[in-house]
């Protein structure tokens, strides 16, 4: 049992997928036959692997300027019906053949109604995908409706979020530069969710700091938080090797609030400089709710497995870390306790057990 989980392996398991951007997950193929049929003509090229390479280097390349632009581009070929639930459908498949059993995959409706579609149409068409591509496969996928923290919709978004619950929507999110968009500016927005018994995530702590997750916490009442890898802010850890929690770190683990952290994004934006730096390492050390999630597929060029396994070369995490990663994630999904528990259960649980024997 030394021996490190190899890739193909860990593709093997069920795991399950908090936090994910359908306009970050698209196959570079699609891309390039969306942008011909909605003539489209922005794509710095039309070649597949090249277009791949090009959205990896540019989130790679530590300028906000260059990594905006890539979703730009992926923005700009999701505003028709078609387009939309053609990459609902390929994301859960996608997920699907990576081993994802549950998974939450997040999109701001507004971003998609320069052509014409009314924000309703936007999100019967991504439903539609979701439940085109999850047929058959041993997959469930649910949304979250993301409002953006510098615009001034986040109100009518929560209000689609809850009018859309019971046929796929599971919660809302609120994403965008944190600096000088504190969540406390949509607290109308979070309020009218907690009202209505709704569930709901905040990005905060990505590059920002403790004030966004105190904020996001203890102002908008967040069930779960985007990142939040800056609580480390609030660790501090001794020489010998003994960590200190402050208040609001020790709330965040107390109360048991899920961490949806990214770390291949986070690298691309500065959070650490490599993987094995990265605060995930301390923060499952210390049991705080930690799950591991993929950002942006497309421009992390990654995977839930491909996270897992650069966790494993970096920390020597095994079957047994890799489990605890993703029962904390379905503990913390956006799904009713039973729906969950029957998943951990009937699903989780015994694939993880057949993995480890074969092992
Ligand atoms: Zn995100």
């Amino acid at each position: 049992m030394s021996r490190s989980p190899t890739l193909e392996e860990i593709r093997r398991a069920p795991k399950v997928l908090l936090h994910d951007h359908l306009d970050g997950g698209l196959r570079p193929g699609t891309v390039i036959d969306l942008a011909r049929e909605s003539g489209y003509t922005g794509l710095p090229t039309t070649d597949e692997a090249a277009l791949r390479a090009w959205f990896r280097e540019s989130a790679d390349s530590g300028s906000l300027e260059r990594y905006l632009e890539t979703f730009s581009h992926t923005v700009a070929v999701m505003q028709t019906r078609d387009a939309l639930v053609r990459v609902a459908a390929e994301c859960a498949e996608d997920l699907a053949a990576d081993g994802v059993v549950y998974a939450e995959v997040r999109y701001a409706p507004e971003q998609h109604i320069s052509a014409g579609l009314s924000l309703e149409e936007v999100i019967e068409a991504v439903l539609e995908g979701f439940r085109a591509g999850s047929q058959g496969r041993d997959i469930r996928v649910g949304t979250l409706l993301t409002a953006m923290r510098h615009q001034a919709r986040s109100m009518e978004i929560a209000e689609l979020a809850v009018r859309y619950r019971d046929v796929g929507v599971a919660g809302f999110d609120i994403a965008g530069a944190e600096a000088g968009y504190p969540p406390t500016r949509h607290l109308g927005a979070f309020e009218y969710l907690q009202r209505e018994n709704a569930h709901f995530t905040i990005h905060a702590g990505e590059g920002f700091g403790l004030p966004s997750i105190w904020q996001a916490i203890q102002w908008c009442g967040a069930d779960r938080l985007g990142h939040g890898v800056r609580i480390i802010d609030d660790i501090a850890v001794g020489d010998d090797g003994e960590a200190k929690l402050g208040r609001l770190a020790a709330y965040v683990r107390d109360k048991r609030i899920p961490l949806e952290m990214c770390p291949s994004s986070n690298l691309q934006t500065g959070v650490a400089a490599s993987i094995a730096e990265h605060p995930i390492g301390l923060l499952r050390r210390l049991n705080f709710r930690v799950t591991v999630n993929t950002d942006n597929r497309l421009m992390s060029g990654t995977s839930v497995s491909e996270e897992f396994a650069k966790l494993s070369e970096a920390f020597g995490y095994g079957w047994e870390d890799m489990q605890w990663f993703t029962i904390n994630a379905m503990k913390s999904a956006f799904l009713p306790f039973d729906e969950r528990l029957a998943l951990i259960n009937g699903v989780i649980k015994p694939g993880f057990a057949r993995l480890r024997w074969q092992a």
